[in-house]
């Protein structure tokens, strides 16, 4: 049985009447029925919740736990909790996070700080030939935002049951620095770790003159190992060939010495770390695996990232993607700063070099708005790149405030600047607060302008934890109840803007479309 939209609507709305609840709004790409019973989301003022229709004895065998409530025929509404999720996850598989990196195309990363933009990566994400991950925070992220892995997962579960998408997404614990963290965010159900090496580098290996590197060598590395180096890189030449030209790398004495320092002590973690993930989930492929060497004061060349898979593979660690930091500037929010041409070389090393060694795919991390190497970086990867974005949906969140509440966002950017100095002690970047123009100046209408300005940009991407915790002196959140409920009363431009904007990344990385059949319709088992 098939029914158009606008009948769907009524069906829904005639199986809800005569309830004395007050319903605000339907998601209609959410309700199917499964079993006799009919499930879907609705918002009532209390908040989004699961509803399920359906006759008494069905109602009572359902597992969801809810108030139960007596008309025409019964109705159940359930909270959007964790024990709920659970039931979500084994009624509707599709909710839960599978590993999908080994996919040969484009996935993205699309982090949502908020817990409400979901519904808008997807819109986006299904119309190309991509898959999403939705749920990805780090660790300093959750902090910022008073949230934890089980609420990020389970914020992108109802997500997906909400928009009805059933191609599978991912969940990413990002940027783990610990077996204790990897631990926490694989009980959550993550279906991807992200592996932070940035202190177990050795920087110093890098700066040291030669004759240190060669006492700190000698000293800290067993020869045993030291000829095994030798013999696996010294005197060869490391030649991989691709459609867009060839590449090879040599190694001198120093520059492997240098390497081994650099890495040895992040590669001995990096194995531990695969060995205890695959001894708990049973075989590699449980769980994608990334290694982010991004976060570190040098870019990653072509040679060191060549000497650390080949270790890697040595130890038979597998990793499924890998990110680099590249030469130029890949700061939050704004476009790529630098040699595009240099770039798309380096870029290019190094995709050859992952289809090598494993064909993982190259993670780009501050991957938003890059939209001047986007299309070389699609051409270049041959089975897709994994692209990372974390604040550009804050971004948009908060873009949707300075149109439609103006006085809010005043508040907020008078805020964000008195915070900035220790906002920067979290992240690195280049705002120039004087270049920002001054509130006073602007009319209401010329507000959400400052989120195109490359500063002002910035000064709100970094700040979003202070601004959300921000509380007065009756313990009162000063703007994250306004904030929200603005949010919510607006979520259908919200998704529309962010449709729109990852919509953009997509097609800037040449990602094929996809047919999108209507999934308005309702799924009858
Ligand atoms: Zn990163």
């Amino acid at each position: 049985m098939r029914s158009d939209h606008a009948s769907l609507d009524l069906e829904i709305g005639q199986a809800l009447n005569g309830f004395p609840i007050n319903l605000l709004k339907v998601y209609p790409r959410s309700f199917s029925k499964v079993n006799g019973l009919t499930y879907g989301l609705i918002r009532i003022p209390q908040g989004k919740k699961l509803a399920i229709v359906g006759d008494k004895p069905a109602i009572l065998a359902d597992p969801f736990r809810g108030k139960i409530f007596h008309g025409p025929s019964v109705l159940k509404l359930c909270g959007l909790s964790s024990e709920n999720t659970q039931c979500l996850m084994s009624l509707f598989p599709y909710t839960k996070p599978i590993p999908l990196l080994n996919l040969k195309l484009t996935t993205i990363g699309t982090g949502d700080r908020l817990g409400v933009a979901t519904p808008g990566h997807l819109r986006a994400v299904r119309k190309f030939h991509a898959r999403p991950v939705l749920a990805q925070q780090s660790v300093r992220e959750n902090d910022q935002t008073g949230r934890n892995y089980q609420g990020v997962v389970r914020d992108a579960a109802w997500g997906i049951f909400q928009e009805n998408y059933r191609k599978g997404y991912g969940a990413d614990g990002d940027h783990l620095k610990s077996l204790h963290e990897i631990k926490t965010a694989l009980d959550a159900g993550v279906s991807m770790i992200t592996l932070d090496l940035s202190e177990k580098l050795n920087p110093e290996a890098f700066q040291d003159s030669g004759e240190v590197i060669e006492r700190k060598f000698k000293r800290e590395i067993s020869r045993e190992t030291a000829k095994a180096l030798s013999r696996c890189f010294l005197e060869k030449e490391f030649h991989f060939e691709g459609p867009h030209g060839d590449c090879r790398i040599r190694f001198t004495e120093e520059s492997l010495k240098r390497n081994a320092l650099l890495y040895q002590k992040a590669i001995d973690f990096t194995e531990e770390v695969f060995e205890w993930i695959r001894s708990r989930k049973g075989c590699r492929s449980a769980v994608d695996f990334e290694i982010s060497i991004d976060e570190t004061p040098f870019p990653t060349s072509p040679e060191n990232h060549l000497f650390f898979i080949t270790q890697l593979n040595h130890r038979g660690v597998h990793v499924d993607s890998l990110a680099p930091r590249f030469i130029g500037e890949f700061q939050k929010a704004i476009d790529y700063r630098g040699d595009v041409k240099a770039f798309r070389e380096q870029f290019y090393q190094h995709s050859l070099i992952a289809q090598y060694y494993g064909n993982y795919k190259i993670s780009i991390h501050s991957g938003s708005d890059k939209f001047s190497v986007f299309p070389e970086i699609g051409k270049l990867a041959k089975d897709g790149v994994h692209l990372k974005t974390a604040g550009t949906s804050w971004l948009e969140a908060v873009r949707l405030i300075a149109q439609k509440s103006p006085v809010l966002y005043r508040e907020m950017h008078q805020f964000a600047l008195s915070a900035f100095p220790e906002a920067t002690k979290l992240y690195v970047v280049t705002t120039d607060l004087t270049r920002i123009p001054r509130l006073e100046s602007l009319r209401d209408e010329e507000l959400p302008e400052l989120l195109e300005q490359e500063d002002s940009r910035q000064l709100i991407h970094i700040t979003y934890g202070f601004l959300l915790n921000a509380k007065n002196r009756e313990e009162r959140f000063l703007f994250r109840d306004r904030f929200f409920s603005t949010l919510n009363q607006y979520e259908e431009d919200y998704w529309s803007r962010l449709e729109r904007h990852f919509g953009n990344h997509l097609i800037s990385l040449g990602v094929k479309k996809e047919k999108v059949h209507d999934s308005h319709q309702p799924d009858i088992h």
